[in-house]
């Protein structure tokens, strides 16, 4: 194993089974002339993999690792190392001086930042064809959720909205070194091929968001700064009662309330 000194506040876990990193490459399906952003390489397990299907911009905070790293894949041309925090820093500037068709984002991610990092790559637009990120169990659960579980959230209904999403398979906790509290699960965020899109963007999201503020509320209670009688009509069409929850309310109907009101 490598001599490193792990550092907790940057979510240093590192996989140690090659089993795993095969199936999130298969799970990947990359093609050819593509282009791989990958999270935290940490000591490089996973991006050894992806090397050999494309090329990786790889981003890593932890300064620590770069002599490992760059022994690791001396002569290797398929990489690039930036050290970095991710999310302080331009992507789409590094990323357009590559040629590629399309692009994807692979990563074992530090869970303390999960939500920031996709925020930052749906919000600042890289649109990535595919995303296979390795993600805390629960949260894994939560972004694939369901319409009418208790997991169904805000952020169920936002990743929806652009991807397809996949609950690929779980991770053992003892499959980490050092081995952490919790286990873990690799999911994968499709871009979709028909994205019904909202005429205000903004304004779904701020709907989607004001819906599920509360959640043992109703959708009327949380959303009272609304005109509820535009709400009503569209619930009506679905046969759904005034007094409903936001957790069972569907995507499409989402868009639909947000674009009549
Ligand atoms: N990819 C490796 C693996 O699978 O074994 C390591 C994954 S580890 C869960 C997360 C990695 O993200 C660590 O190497 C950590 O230093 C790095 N990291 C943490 N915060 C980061 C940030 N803001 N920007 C870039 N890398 C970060």
């Amino acid at each position: 194993m490598i001599e490193h000194n792990f550092k907790k506040k940057f979510g240093q876990n590192f996989l140690k089974d090659s089993n795993i990193i095969k199936k999130i490459i298969d799970s990947s399906e990359i093609e050819k002339e593509s282009l791989i952003i990958e999270i935290g390489p940490g000591s490089g397990y996973l991006t050894k993999e992806l090397v050999k299907k494309a090329k990786v911009i790889a981003y890593e905070i932890d300064e620590d690792l770069k002599e490992i790293l760059s022994k690791e894949f001396y002569n290797e041309e398929n990489i690039e190392f930036i050290f970095e925090d991710f999310l302080q820093r331009d992507i789409k500037s590094d990323i357009k001086k590559y040629n590629y068709n399309k692009l994807y984002v692979i990563a074992n991610l530090p869970y303390y930042i999960t939500t920031p990092i996709i925020n930052k790559i749906i919000t600042e637009k890289l649109e990535p064809e595919k995303m296979v990120i390795m993600v805390q169990k629960e949260v894994g659960d939560r972004f694939s959720a369901k319409v009418g579980t208790k997991e169904y959230s805000s952020i169920t209904v936002f990743l929806n909205y652009y991807f397809d999403i996949k609950k690929e398979f779980v991770v053992s906790k003892n499959s980490f070194i050092p081995k952490p509290n919790v286990d873990s699960m690799v999911i994968s965020l499709t871009k979709k091929k028909n994205q019904k899109k909202v005429r205000n963007e903004e304004k779904f999201f701020q709907l989607v968001k004001n819906s599920f503020k509360y959640k043992r509320k109703t959708l009327k209670n949380n959303l009272k700064d609304y005109d509820f009688s535009k709400i009503i009509e569209i619930l009506k069409k679905y046969n759904l009662k005034e007094d409903i929850r936001a957790e069972q309310i569907t995507l499409d109907q989402f868009i639909e309330i947000s674009n009549n009101i």
